[in-house]
């Protein structure tokens, strides 16, 4: 065996360099014009303030709704569509298993409680055949997840909703430009929410986004964004009388400016991040015992991540999918190839949910309603299809620009060369490597 063939697990040169990649995200010319425009402006802040009242005029325009408003953090945007819907103690909200803890725990920050639906094997959205079942009298929402840059199977969703008269927040915070039928998501159900911290497909820094249609749930939300507090109608001043609850959710300046900015190029850098995409698609899809993220044909991915998973009965080796994964992602990692998980069980699963312990260490939110004998179970068993995809999942980074083929080609010939000899990355399976991105890669120190 040559030494280009040798794993370099085992001892072998690696196929990558960390300088084969570039990070994310791209700071250009329009970034640095705009950021200026903040600084020569010397307004740096303020709910009305001019790169915040721009930023929310073109995010409207962009998704197709009547309106935006931006907040501090995609989380803030997700409470915030609770709270001006009026979801509120003892209610149910259901989301997704396989999504990140916010779609869930800003049900928790409304004394709200999460209850979750297993997702479909090949979107990794949540599960419509699984949605009715999870409705009870006191379901109030609904936040689908459009889960790494998919849709989730929106039509579907909305008809289950309007049946039951439920609200639907779209948590939009992986999915910058996706589609669904043609029509932008966050913009299909009655809120739509984005993040726009760095590891976005639109980076702000930190930041959030929210879309409606809707003049009462927008003016509710504004009231909510700044504690509540009534703005005089006739002098157009905070009177500090605040009428509802409400915290502080605002964005500023130089965030608004940079999100701004690299609105400009979201759209051709999505089509980077789907060239990549379909190009490592083809590419991994013809070694046996890889399987590569799957798109609707009514749906446009854009890939906020690129999500493979691995089949060792398909692969002709005799492992568990669980332990099979863990020796490719450390003979990848070895390799040179940025790879490692995200989520790495059901957001269920996860201890706060296991102990339900919420407001100060208490049993609250879920106490509102256990005290009337309603139980919530969160055994991770009802969840077997987000359990598998996280036993068997990685995340291969660096699809987003300014990467391109020549990256693409490194990743793929790492795959043929960990996949030519998976006896010996089984015999590593247990060394002591810890795959995943530097924070470097996604601009975070
Ligand atoms: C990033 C993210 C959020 C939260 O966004 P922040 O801006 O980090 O608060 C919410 N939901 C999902 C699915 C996300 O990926």
């Amino acid at each position: 065996m040559s030494n280009a063939d040798k794993l370099a697990i085992a001892g072998g040169t690696p196929v990558l360099k960390r300088s084969d990649y570039q990070n994310w995200p791209i700071i250009g010319p329009d970034d640095r014009r705009l950021i200026n425009e903040v600084l020569d402006s010397g307004i740096v802040a303020g709910g009305t303030a001019p790169q915040v009242a721009a930023l929310e005029r073109e995010w409207a325009e962009y998704i197709g709704t009547k309106y935006c408003l931006t907040t501090n953090s995609g989380t803030a945007a997700l409470h915030m569509s609770l709270a001006a819907v009026g979801v509120g103690p003892g209610d149910e909200v259901i989301t997704s298993a396989f999504t990140f803890l916010a779609s869930a725990s800003c049900a928790l920050h409304q004394n709200a409680i999460p209850v979750f639906v297993d997702i479909d094997p090949r979107t990794y959205c949540m599960d419509p055949d699984k949605l009715e079942a999870a409705i009870t009298e006191r379901t109030k929402a609904i936040i689908p997840v459009h889960i790494q840059g998919l849709s989730a199977d929106m039509d579907r969703i909305m008809a289950i909703a309007r049946k039951h008269h439920l609200y639907v927040i779209e948590d939009a915070c992986q999915a910058h430009g996706a589609t669904y039928k043609g029509r932008k998501v966050g913009g299909i159900g009655d809120i739509g929410t984005f993040s726009l911290n760095n590891y976005k497909n639109l980076p702000g820094g930190e930041g959030g986004l929210f879309n409606t249609n809707s003049l009462e749930y927008l003016e509710k939300a504004m009231l909510i964004r700044c504690f509540g507090d009534e703005i005089d109608e006739v002098s157009h001043r905070r009177i500090y009388n605040a009428s509802i609850l409400g915290y502080m959710y605002r964005n500023q300046e130089l965030p608004a400016a940079f999100a701004r900015a690299q609105l400009l190029h979201l759209d051709e850098y999505n089509a980077i991040r789907i060239a990549n995409a379909n190009y490592l698609t083809q590419e991994l899809a013809k070694i046996p015992g890889v399987i590569p993220p799957y798109c609707p044909p009514e749906c446009q991915h854009v890939y906020f991540m690129y999500n493979v998973r691995f089949d060792p009965t398909a692969a002709g080796v005799d492992a568990s999918p669980r332990r099979f994964r863990i020796a490719v992602e450390k003979a990848l990692y070895r390799e040179g190839v940025l790879v490692g998980q995200w989520q790495t069980m059901p957001v269920p699963a996860q201890d706060i949910f296991q102990s339900k312990l919420g407001y100060g260490g208490s049993s609250f939110p879920w106490a509102v309603n256990e005290a009337k004998g309603i139980k919530y179970n969160y055994d991770p068993n009802q969840f077997p299809v987000a359990q598998a995809l996280c036993d068997s999942y990685t995340i291969v980074h660096g699809v987003h620009a300014p990467n391109g083929r020549e990256l693409m080609d490194k990743i793929v010939a790492a795959f043929h060369k960990v996949f030519a000899d998976l006896p010996t990355a089984l015999a590593h399976a247990d060394d002591a490597i810890y795959p995943g991105a530097d924070g470097r890669l996604y601009g975070a120190g």
